[in-house]
């Protein structure tokens, strides 16, 4: 392919500029330099060894752990006329000696293959002969058992480096962990290449949690609050949860189905081709459904149960609006969940593990019960600091209110005292509320003054006061011994009166607004697009635009992000193009696709 890398990244990807990093990147390695980019997940890192590829000589290969995520990749590279291909076990004989030939002839620009077998020694001996451009390894953190995806196949492509000594390598991953990081450099002796590491924020997805108290009414009035075409994950903890949450969405109307790893391999990639096609509108799933994901427009993304750690959670809520445009990340959060998530990490022996999971779960549950801007807290986790609160966030937007809790302060602190201070939080809030079990009876706690005293308040309301109760140091959770709460110098003030205390009142339901959505909207503005702020008019035509789009792809036999994604379909609907030329301006129309397509959009809009 001729042009200069800009040439490219406008005529054949229909972008109009990079975005951070992209540019510094793609002229490192085309000038042959190695590159180690760490970019989150919808960052844009695919185009950091796609444009090099096509401007040095030969042919780039490309590591990649999964056949459905090279296959999607090819795909799209073919629509926009690059000439790629795959080279992999879903390929029969003759499919598979034509991607050879086609390699021998110097008629491809770009090759797709698994690790394990890019490094056969029948493959390694046909590169020998040819021009290799790059070798790009995607979701390199693959290569270490720090990571969260060690696969053992990736092991071998250490020897690349040394195989290879004059061709570019350039290892891509979001993995956000340090140590997995520097192991990646050593595995694959990256040491003298440039790293570049773009930040961990994702400011499109707008966080919020919600105190869990009715949870699938609460996810169903999420869903249902939103607009009819939008997709999204749903993550729970076991698979019968998973099974159940996706059996009463069907229920209650909406296109819903199940994956676990309890089902065959068939019907799990039947239900995520299923949701890529967008015949089903949402998969709840266990963390079984991960890496693969590569769907543009899952424009949320809910934490049914409450996630282990920040990692996984910021691995899965990231699987929302990697196309940039507003996306929601939802989590459910109750009380009775970290006590499960607890008794899970206790129930190993080995004590340096609970230590470590105890610490990531605490972490965790700081997120989740944050009065301040929760991206602050997410990303200080990784070790970035926000300049100022973040405008995107359930905190930032709907500050949390404020009660006078002092009443309820005493009434908990009183009962930790009357049980002696040996007892946990579920035991105190079962005093509290005067619960009938054998357990209270056989224990003389129905006899104590602070019995039945708070049986006005539900369990999860008891759980909220406790926990910001230990959180502000009132009250001492002691983890090395289950957990039990015990009295603090501080809580004496508030028990004799003469302090008074107000809490956050929980949070139960999302507030949304058309507003709302446009303020958070114009804060993410990353490209030109003005994303989300489509007018009514603008609306109906998108959805004509998405209609066409499906129409296309279903004939192409093609995902619909693969003919066009949101971002484009967005802006055609907001700017009305009219001429070819008016079209080319679009974001994410290149020349390809402007002749495969372009007549027929410019007949939908006209219509308009
Ligand atoms: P990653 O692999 O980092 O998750 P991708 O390479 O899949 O991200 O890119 C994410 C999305 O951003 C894609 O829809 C892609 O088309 C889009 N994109 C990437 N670079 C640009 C750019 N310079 N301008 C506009 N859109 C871009
Ligand atoms: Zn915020």
């Amino acid at each position: 392919m001729n042009g200069t890398h800009l040439q490219i990244l406008r005529n054949v990807f229909g972008y109009s500029s990079y975005r951070d990093h992209q540019q510094e990147i793609v002229e490192g390695v085309i000038k042959g330099e190695d590159a180690f980019v760490i970019m989150p997940t919808g960052g844009g890192k695919s185009l950091c060894y796609q444009i090099p590829a096509l401007c040095r000589p030969g042919v780039g290969i490309v590591v990649s752990p999964l056949i459905s995520l090279m296959k999607d990749q090819v795909d799209a590279l073919r629509s926009n006329g690059v000439r790629a291909a795959y080279y992999n076990s879903s390929l029969d004989q003759k499919e598979a000696s034509r991607v050879l030939a086609a390699l021998h002839n110097g008629n491809l620009d770009l090759l797709y293959l698994a690790p394990e077998r890019l490094m056969t020694d029948a493959f390694l001996e046909r590169l020998n002969g040819l021009e290799i451009a790059l070798f790009a390894i995607d979701e390199a953190h693959c290569i270490s058992q720090w990571g969260h995806d060690f696969r053992p196949e990736y092991v071998k492509l250490g020897e690349l480096r040394q195989l290879f000594p004059d061709v570019p390598l350039i290892a891509l991953t979001a993995t956000a962990d340090a140590h997995t990081r520097s192991d990646i450099i050593e595995r694959l002796s990256l040491g003298e290449g440039r790293q570049y590491v773009a930040g961990f924020d994702r400011p499109n997805i707008r966080y919020t949690v919600l105190e869990k108290r009715q949870p699938f009414s609460q996810l169903s009035s999420f869903i249902s609050a939103r607009p009819k075409h939008e997709a999204g994950i749903v993550y729970a903890l076991s698979r019968k949860r998973v099974e159940e949450v996706a059996e009463r969405l069907r229920r209650a109307g909406i296109a819903a189905a199940a994956y676990h790893a309890g089902l065959s391999d068939k019907e799990r990639s039947r239900v995520h081709d299923a949701f890529i096609n967008e015949e089903i509108r949402v998969v709840v799933g266990t963390v079984a459904y991960g890496m693969g994901i590569d769907k543009p427009n899952v424009r949320f993304v809910v934490h049914y149960d409450l996630p282990k750690n920040i990692e996984s959670f910021y691995q899965e809520s990231g699987r929302a609006g990697r196309d940039g445009l507003p996306a929601d990340s939802l989590v459910l959060f109750g009380y009775g969940d970290v006590a499960v998530a607890r008794s899970l990490i206790e129930n190993s022996n080995n004590p340096e593990l609970v230590r470590i999971e105890t610490h990531k779960l605490n972490a965790m549950i700081g997120f989740a019960e944050a009065l301040h801007c929760r991206r602050r807290i997410l990303l200080l986790y990784f070790g970035e600091q926000l300049e100022e609160d973040c405008g995107n966030c359930d905190v930032c937007l709907d500050p949390p209110q404020r009660f006078d809790a002092t009443e309820d302060a005493q009434k908990a602190l009183s009962c930790v005292y009357r049980v002696g201070q040996r007892f946990g939080a579920g035991h105190i809030i079962d005093v509290l509320r005067g619960s009938k079990s054998e357990r209270i009876k056989a224990l003389g706690h129905d006899k104590l003054s602070t019995y039945g005293i708070g049986s006005g308040k539900s369990q999860e309301e008891w759980g909220s006061i406790l926990h910001q109760l230990v959180h502000l140091g009132y009250l001492y959770q002691d983890i090395s011994q289950y957990s039990v709460l015990r009295l603090t110098a501080a809580s004496k003030p508030l028990l004799l009166g003469q302090e008074r205390l107000h809490l956050a009142r929980p949070r139960i339901k999302m507030v949304e607004t058309k507003d709302r959505r446009l303020a958070a909207a114009n804060k993410i503005k990353k490209e030109k697009v003005s994303v989300g702020t489509l007018s009514a008019d603008d609306e109906v035509l998108f959805q004509a635009l998405r209609e066409l789009r499906s129409q296309i792809a279903r004939e192409a036999g093609v995902p619909p992000y693969v003919v066009f994604g949101d971002v484009t379909l967005v802006e055609m609907a907001a700017k009305r193009p009219v001429t070819a030329e008016d079209l080319l301006s679009i974001t994410g129309v290149g020349k390809s696709k402007l002749g495969a397509y372009g007549a027929m959009f410019l007949a939908e809009i006209r219509k308009w």
